[in-house]
């Protein structure tokens, strides 16, 4: 073996014929790097320039955060590579070589790491920028930018204190907003920065390699900065990727009336139709687009002002998304009327854009059904399900901004990012409004239902950040007038607080007054295309929990391949039906308690014949019933004084059986199989319900399928006798009817020792269904409605990974029930096992359900498209 270990490359090249990189590299060299690499190889004018790669990041951080001699000299090396293609040497006085620096992690992270551009300015460079440029007025323009950006990313000096020093000048001078500044202006700011910089006790570096490494440092620092965890929290992103830092020659989009700079994308990222989309600024350097600050023109108007631009620009738009056969986001720069493209990446889109160039990209033959279905996230397919604003509703439109986001949002009205995250720990809807957003405002904005800006454009910040999210957003709404510290808002003379509601259509750009009722999301038939080539790769079924017949026509509707789980319970709530019940409940004799169950039987058997007929064709679980009997009775004086009027008895007597019926635990308590047992009579009556109502429903031409579960085992012996109860019920129907019908008895797995007993329990069961809710709460040992005191605290602070009640915890509970179905299994091979627990309609747990070879999942109804994707997601791998 080879005592020399190989080491491995530092730094890639990128620019014409010398690049290093391509596109499949993005864990080396970042998303950025790779293709920056790939457009230089596709012969697309980039600028030249050199990516330092991801693995750099970690390096920086065992050295102390701060660059080793030896990247320092490979830097220098890679300079005079750009310097020698370019004929500019970095720092020069005559000839400077100006850099932008920027981060590149593997996937984009929009706004949420530095950026630093015009290095290599100083007060020599300078002069020879303004000769180079033949404006003066340009090149001290570009080094004030540079020192305050510089100083603020790289010093930590807040840059404010920059701006203010620049709208002190321009009220000396008695500017307006469209004054342009003189060179002796900004000559005057720059003196006036540096010594603001000195003031503050530090010194901005005139050596420009010394900035170089510097900036450098500053962008893999930038990896571990709060904003930059928190936006891998919120997506999932690992922390031990690190960041590539990409090095390139700048080129100016601020030379005039010939230059200028824009943000594409391929597509609408909005709506996915298939037209070139974005915007750009004459005259301004790249963040001006992003930040915000000017409004910036349609791209189509870039036709007319600089007709051969445009058509290179669309030309090479359509080059990009053939070559990567993804829409894309393009930033680009005009420099003198030469067209420079600085990023291409797969355009973030919203859900619905995602499915229709999805199903379109397959039309054009540029993917096929697997990679269609690949690009739709399960995540994503849940905002497709999102409200809309009612049509029959009137509104009160306040004003008009960008239609950013779609979807409708409405909410109380909050203007910091804390207070949208504090109203969101107190379940409550809040829409966040601000002048802008920043990437300080993340966490914030992933906690409101909705985003309201004051300024900005459709690739502004807050509106990138919303479509990825999902999340409803209004953008650039300039008749708002809003006082952040007084925390209202005016608009068109009318003005609100913190205690008013909107309304905002993120389809439209409609910000409306107080709350206005909202309509389930349809589906459109792109969807309907996704959700079918789902179904062709996923093994597992699709079920759904419902009850109601509304739920379960609109499961069905959804694609729901049968019924996982109907709380019997819930069909005690409606109407006078809890009458019966509480009657059943209050009974002190067999005779009266059976008696107040045949009020309850035939009402029981209509809403279960109900669902077999929906769900013809599909099985359909019913679970018997499952919560302690007190959560039937009411428990404050009034209500209990009437319900002892209404039932003939006493005040007393109801108190006492309240009482009586108390437990210091009734989730561990009286309930599930041990109601069963205790009274007989209630899973019979159920037993009955079920199987008359599927002999009826099949004699009216039905395919019914019943399965009928028993809820909280814990023992083999506990199923027995209730499997025996059931069986015994059923067999006397069908022979007193002399009807056949196939059925089956199962139970949940909710309680850890079922799941550990499972060899024995299986014996009286025909299938399980994994109650996770439950089988959660036990294994773990955290109430599942308490544990919102503290979870959100674990989650923050990294004690859990994941909240356990939102996605598996496929550690621990993950490993008791693959336990449990390797030891039903060894017993039944062909044990049907299904989730019916929340977990059910979740992307993380399906995919944990499939590699368990589960039969099903089972979920809410509007989670069953998210389900059929998830499942499909988890085949495809
Ligand atoms: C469960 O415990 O996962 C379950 C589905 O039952 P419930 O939520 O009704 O307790
Ligand atoms: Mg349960």
């Amino acid at each position: 073996m080879s005592s020399t270990a190989t080491k491995t490359k530092s730094i890639y090249f990128f620019g014409g014929t010398q690049t290093e990189g391509a596109k499949d590299m993005r864990n080396t060299i970042g998303g950025k790097g790779a293709n920056l690499a790939e457009m230089s190889n596709l012969g697309i004018p980039v600028p030249p320039g050199f990516t330092i790669a991801t693995s750099e990041c970690d390096v920086f951080y065992d050295n102390n955060e701060s660059l080793s001699d030896e990247l320092k000299s490979e830097i220098r090396e890679y300079v005079g590579k750009v310097e020698s293609l370019l004929g500019k040497t970095l720092g020069d006085n005559s000839n400077p070589l100006l850099f932008s620096v920027r981060s590149g992690a593997r996937v984009s992270m929009p706004g949420m790491m530095d950026t630093i551009l015009n290095l290599g300015l100083n007060d020599e460079s300078v002069v020879g920028l303004a000769t180079q440029s033949g404006s003066e007025r340009f090149a001290w323009d570009s080094y004030r930018r540079f020192i305050q950006m510089f100083c603020s990313v790289v010093l930590g000096i807040d840059h404010h204190g920059f701006e203010k020093i620049l709208a002190a000048k321009k009220q000396k001078n008695n500017y307006n907003l469209d004054t342009e500044l003189s060179s002796d202006d900004w000559k005057e700011i720059v003196a006036e920065y540096k010594s603001f910089v000195q003031s503050k006790g530090l010194s901005f570096p005139q050596d420009a390699y010394e900035q170089l490494y510097l900036s450098v440092g500053s962008v893999f620092k930038s990896w571990r900065a709060d904003r930059a965890y928190k936006y891998r929290d919120i997506n999932s992103i690992p922390h031990t990727w690190g960041t590539a830092v990409n090095v390139q020659a700048m080129v100016f989009g601020n030379l005039g009336d010939t230059s200028g700079t824009g943000v594409a994308f391929t597509r609408n990222p909005s709506t996915g139709e298939n037209v070139f989309y974005g915007e750009y600024l004459v005259n301004a350097q790249g963040e001006d687009v992003v930040a915000g600050i000017r409004t910036p023109e349609p791209i189509a108007t870039l036709e007319q002002a600089m007709p051969e631009v445009y058509a290179e620009l669309v030309q090479i738009y359509q080059k990009l998304e053939l070559h990567f056969q993804d829409m894309q986001d393009i930033e680009f720069t005009i420099e003198n009327g030469t067209l420079y493209i600085l990023q291409t990446r797969v355009g973030k889109r919203t859900a619905a854009a995602a499915v229709k160039i999805a199903v379109d990209h397959v039309n054009e033959g540029l993917i096929d059904h697997k990679e269609a279905v690949k690009r739709v996230a399960p995540e994503q397919v849940d905002q497709l399900l999102h409200p809309t604003i009612d049509p029959s509703a009137t509104v009160d439109v306040l004003t008009k901004g960008l239609p950013a986001s779609p979807g409708a949002a409405v909410g109380r009205l909050v203007f910091t990012a804390e207070d949208a995250e504090a109203a969101a720990a107190n379940n409550e809807s809040v829409i966040l409004i601000r002048e802008e957003t920043s990437p300080e405002d993340i966490g914030g904005m992933h906690a409101a239902v909705g985003i309201l800006t004051a300024r900005g454009g459709m690739t502004s910040h807050a509106a990138v950040v919303a479509r990825g999210m999902g999340k409803c957003c209004v953008a650039g709404c300039e008749s708002l007038d809003i006082d952040e510290a007084n925390k209202t808002v005016t608009v068109n003379g009318a003005t609100f607080t913190e205690s008013d509601s909107i309304t905002l259509n993120g389809s439209t750009g409609d910000v409306i007054s107080g709350d206005v009722p909202l309509v389930e999301a349809q589906i459109t038939p792109e969807f309907k295309q996704i959700l079918e080539w789902a179904d062709t790769f996923r093994t597992l079924n699709i079920r759904t929990n419902a009850e109601t017949p509304h739920d379960v026509q609109v499961a069905r509707d959804f694609g729901a391949e049968g019924i996982g789980l109907c709380r019997t319970e819930h069909m005690f709530f409606e109407g006078d039906r809890i009458r019966s019940m509480r009657k059943m409940i209050l009974s002190n004799t067999l005779e009266a308690r059976c008696s107040a169950l045949n009020e309850l039987f035939p009402l029981q058997k209509n809403d279960f014949k109900a669902i077999f007929k929906t769900m013809n064709g599909f099985p359909v679980t019913i679970r018997l019933l499952d919560p302690p009997l007190h959560e039937f009775l009411p428990h404050d004086d009034a209500a209990v004084n009437e319900l002892a009027k209404e039932m003939n008895l006493s005040a007393e007597e109801v108190h006492k059986k309240v009482h009586s019926l108390k437990e210091m635990n009734p989730m561990l308590g009286h309930r599930g199989c041990r109601l069963g047992i205790s009274f007989p009579e209630i899973y019979e009556m159920q037993a009955k319900a079920i199987i008359e109502a599927a002999v009826e429903a099949q004699s009216e031409g039905s395919i019914v399928i019943p399965e009928i579960m028993v809820p909280l085992v814990g023992h083999k012996s506990e199923l027995a006798v209730l499997r025996e109860l059931i069986e015994k019920t059923a067999e006397s129907i069908l022979s007193e009817k002399s009807e056949t019908l196939a059925y089956s008895v199962g139970t949940m797995i909710e309680v850890p020792r079922a799941a550990l007993m499972a060899d024995e329990v299986v014996q009286e069961a025909d299938f399980f269904s994994f109650g996770t809710n439950d089988l959660t709460q036990l294994t773990l040992g955290i109430s599942r409605d308490d544990a919102g005191r503290f979870l959100g605290e674990y989650v923050e602070n990294g004690v859990l990974a994941d909240d356990p009640f939102q996605t598996i915890d496929q550690d621990g509970v993950g490993r008791l029930i693959e336990f449990c179905i390797d030891k039903a299994r060894a017993v039944k091979p062909d044990l049907k096992v299904g989730i019916c627990g929340e977990h059910g309609g979740e992307g993380r747990s399906i995919q944990f359900c499939h590699k368990q070879n589960f039969n099903y999942v089972s979920c809410s109804p509007f989670r069953v498209p998210v389900a059929r994707v998830a499942a499909a997601h988890a085949a495809i791998g």
